[in-house]
């Protein structure tokens, strides 16, 4: 397996190659990325400097589904062992097709993800990820596989069987979302089990933002220790970055994965440090390649290097993904601004959504509902008015914006067992 001590030397030479190597396939085998070059004037042979890299246009998120199903393809279909697609969280699926070369790749990027994350292979992994299309299950399954872990493939869903088969297998490594493992531990202390007296050790979360507060909540019913993934379905699905033992911020893996970090408007590449949209190019894929992809997850790259020794760089948690971003009267607000004030208040959970009132196609109003603790729960009009006022008042000076607040009694909102839905519209 590839580490991820690479010397600088090494490392560039690397990536060098890799991204000629990207270059090359798609220009003489992608017939989309043929017609990119040529629409561009670029001639791909010669790119060969990081300043020409730069000129190859962006692929977006629309171009992949204007490609949909196979007009991504770059080998013809009997060479894809694999189809996935993205779970829709916004608009119309997206179609990746893996070849062999490609699943090996993945499982041994997710396999470094694993290892990095503290997991060895005498370990015994839960994966509560949905298998299926979504590329969750199937890309935490090989890849702790491919480390030689014992997996568990539950898939997502039926919280409390997890449960009693998380108990009777010793399983100590739990992969899922962050909000899942809150549900979980929800469920289990509902059933009367004490959440850490299952033993978890390491938990891999990924699929969705995962705040301080959600972590510190896990880690503290579990008493596991949380590390955070990241990865989409568009570049290969979870195994692009995750985090050490440090937990402070996500190596990337940078041989496989070139990073860029751009200015969400004018699209100029942005110094390490600076915070914009992340876009990235597989060097390897063959199946369906893309180059220069823009995520729309918005975060940066970290310039220090991480204690751990690794030189490989880390990016920084995704505070939101550009296509999740509220304007509402001309303010732009991400969901976890919004989750970083509920934080602060012990009176009210992580369960929360955001209500989008409509009229004519247009933001009129955002309600926020968020559930109230047992603890926090109480009769009396007179202290839930003041807290709801607190909560007001600190958005208003967060956000600039007052929005609603509804407080609600204590397990009210809907759970979910794969990605938390937060944001719903209405239309009046
Ligand atoms: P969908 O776009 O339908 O949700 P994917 O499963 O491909 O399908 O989701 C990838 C997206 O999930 C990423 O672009 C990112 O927005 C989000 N995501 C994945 N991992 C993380 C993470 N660790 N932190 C925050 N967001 C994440
Ligand atoms: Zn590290």
């Amino acid at each position: 397996m590839q580490n991820d001590f690479f010397s600088k030397d090494d490392f560039t030479a690397r990536q060098k190659n890799g991204l000629q190597q990207a270059i090359k396939h798609a220009s003489d085998n992608s017939p989309y990325y043929r017609r990119v070059f040529g629409e561009a004037n670029l001639n791909p042979g010669r790119i060969d400097s990081p300043a020409d890299f730069k000129k190859i246009p962006f692929t977006t998120k629309n171009d992949l589904r204007e490609a949909y199903p196979y007009g991504m393809a770059a080998v013809p279909l009997e060479k894809i062992l694999r189809i996935h697609a993205s779970s829709g969280t916004t608009g119309k699926p997206i179609v990746a097709g893996y070849t062999r070369g490609d699943l090996d790749c993945w499982a041994e990027g997710v396999a470094r993800i694993c290892e990095m994350a503290g997991v060895t292979s005498s370990d015994i992994a839960q994966i509560s990820f949905g298998y299926g299309l979504f590329t969750g299950g199937f890309g935490l399954h090989y890849g702790l596989e491919w480390l030689g872990a014992t997996v568990v493939p539950f898939s997502s869903g039926n919280t409390e069987r997890q449960l009693s088969l998380m108990q009777d297998f010793r399983t100590n490594v739990l992969v899922s979302t962050p909000s899942f493992a809150i549900y979980m531990a929800e469920t289990a202390r509902d059933l009367g089990y004490s959440p850490r007296d299952f033993g978890l050790k390491i938990g891999l979360f990924g699929g969705e933002p995962c705040s301080d507060a959600m972590r510190e909540d896990i880690e503290n019913q579990w008493g596991l220790k949380a590390t955070v993934n990241y990865g989409l379905t568009e570049v290969v699905g979870p195994g692009i970055s995750g985090e050490c033992m440090e937990t402070a911020g996500m190596h990337i893996l940078e041989d496989i994965y070139y990073p860029e970090i751009i200015d969400p408007k004018s699209g100029e590449v942005l110094p390490d440090g600076e915070k914009g949209e992340l876009v990235l190019t597989p060097m390897f894929k063959e199946g369906f390649p893309v180059l220069r992809y823009r995520t729309g997850d918005i975060t940066r790259l970290i310039p220090e290097p991480c204690p751990c020794g690794r030189t490989t760089r880390r990016m920084d948690y995704i505070t939101g993904r550009s296509d999740d971003m509220i304007i509402i009267k001309g303010v732009n607000i991400f969901p976890s601004q919004i989750e970083e004030v509920l934080a602060g208040f012990s009176e009210v959970s992580p369960h929360y959504r955001l209500v989008l009132k409509k009229e004519k196609g247009f933001i009129k109003d955002l309600e926020i509902q968020v559930e109230l603790t047992p603890e926090g729960f109480t009769d009396s009009f007179q202290a839930l008015e003041a807290l709801d006022g607190r909560i007001r008042q600190r958005l208003r000076s967060t956000l600039s914006l007052g929005p609603r607040v509804k407080l609600m009694e204590p397990k009210s909102l809907e759970r979910t067992t794969g990605k938390a839905k937060r944001v719903f519209e209405v239309e009046q």
